[in-house]
């Protein structure tokens, strides 16, 4: 089957004076690989006349399949329209059924229409207009030879700006007719697994061979705040042939990298942890001084029905003893008494009747490391034995790397510590 090619441009002014970020070309050519087009190029261009065409003719010449959006206003500055009948060398013809709908969208509005609009209703002779059910502009559906040889065929979409407008009109033309245009095998899998604990290229050293290029199924690695997702994608007739391709793949990843390997297909760590305390019917409380209740609020997300997380209290830092021998005064009044981050884990769990009990300390400046601006924090994961003596946790973390992630980081080491002992505990 021949492979297609995509190219995404995105019109405006406000996209690349930089006052706003153009995440219609990341969403589309997301939704073009979901169906198996790759997207070689991105195009962004002001709402200038002649830059704009020397970009669709370029596009059109070395794309099979070009998405655009923005620039289908009823303004001067909305150019395209007129750019695509100039590259397709046709004229524009104005539509008697869009015409009435955009009169019936305004007199549905109450507000007078200015004759002006109506340009909406204009569209290269021979294109075919895609309904825009929220707003007035319309969009277009064309396929036209980009050559005088009419030696090869190209598809031109055209969307609005608007980014829910765009994907409610991507979702029910676009979508189902580059389908129809593909034809099968219509089976494009990709299966995902995240990992926690190793950075992006020890993981990739790990699993050389996997990540080669030119592989099936193929294996792309990414990584974000400290998560590392690896994805794997396959192509075939049917399901069962993909499943079939990708399996082995999945297997190899796991038994190579463990326990390092926290969830699949989106799960976020908070929800592999809810998970395995749900199947075990045992329930959490946390407290937290040092990471502003995040990890609570991480795991009461997860928690839908609020059954896994028993409570959670933010105590101030000072109330954190790191004199182990405060840690046995649980009859003592919580707001007066400092306690250690064991006292405080086991009282936190008897208070409410938890399984776990998990004690986020302060983030503290460890003065041997203050010269490089480093701080750390403790945290200690309570559960009773039988017999009354209780099994712990207990690690220390440096509080590192930028500051845009280092408290995600953070977070994500607490829950990912609380996995492990959940699963040691099998
Ligand atoms: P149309 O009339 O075709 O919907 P337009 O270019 O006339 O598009 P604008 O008024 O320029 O519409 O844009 C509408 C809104 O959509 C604005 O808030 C704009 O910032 C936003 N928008 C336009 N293009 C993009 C894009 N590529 N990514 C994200 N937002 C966008
Ligand atoms: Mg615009």
């Amino acid at each position: 089957m021949k492979t297609r090619i995509a190219e995404v441009i995105s019109l405006g002014d406000e996209l690349v004076s930089g006052q706003r970020l153009d995440t219609n070309s990341q969403w589309i050519s997301q939704q073009l690989n979901e169906l198996g087009v790759p997207t070689a190029f991105h195009s962004t261009v002001g709402d200038n006349f002649e830059q704009s065409l020397q970009v669709f003719e370029t596009a059109v010449q070395r794309a099979d399949i070009v998405v655009t959006t923005g620039g289908l206003g009823p303004t001067a500055d909305d150019l395209t329209r007129e750019i695509i009948a100039r590259v397709a060398r046709v004229t524009l013809e104005r539509d008697p059924e869009v015409v009435s709908h955009i009169r019936q969208m305004y007199s549905r509005r109450k507000v007078q229409m200015p004759e002006s609009n109506l340009v909406q209703a204009d569209f290269p002779a021979g294109a075919t207009v895609i309904h825009n059910p929220e707003g007035t502009a319309p969009g277009i559906d064309f396929i036209f030879s980009p050559d005088h040889e009419h030696s090869r065929e190209c598809r031109v979409f055209s969307l609005p700006g608007v980014p829910a407008e765009m994907k409610q009109m991507w979702l029910l033309h676009v979508k189902p007719a580059l389908k129809e245009l593909l034809g099968s095998p219509a089976v494009i899998m990709h299966r995902t697994l995240h990992i926690f604990g190793e950075g992006e290229s020890k993981i990739e050293s790990m699993l050389p061979d996997l990540v080669r290029r030119g592989k099936d199924p193929t294996t792309g690695i990414t990584a974000s705040a400290a998560t590392i997702t690896l994805r794997v994608s396959t192509a075939g007739a049917n399901e069962t042939e993909c499943q079939q391709k990708i399996e082995p793949v999945l297997q190899t990843i796991t038994q190579t990298l463990g326990d390092l390997v926290f969830g699949a297909d989106g799960q976020t760590l908070a929800d592999v942890v809810i998970d395995l305390l749900k199947k075990r019917g045992q329930t959490v409380a946390v407290v937290d001084a040092g990471l502003h209740g995040e990890v609570a609020s991480a795991l009461a997300m997860a928690d839908h029905d609020r059954t896994a997380l028993r409570n959670a209290i933010l105590p101030a830092s000072n109330l954190f003893s790191t004199n182990p021998e405060t840690a046995e005064k649980s009859d003592s009044n919580i707001q007066s008494q400092s306690m250690s981050l064991l006292g405080w884990a086991k009282r936190v769990r008897q208070e409410n009747e938890a399984d776990f009990g998990i004690a986020i300390g302060p983030v503290d400046r460890d003065p041997a490391m203050i010269e490089s601006g480093k701080s750390v924090f403790r945290v200690l994961i309570a559960c009773p034995e039988t017999g009354g003596q209780s099994s712990v946790s207990e690690k220390e973390y440096v509080f590192r790397g930028h500051s845009s992630w280092r408290q995600q980081r953070a977070v994500k080491q607490v829950l990912n510590q609380l996995r492990l002992f959940l699963n040691q505990r099998d």
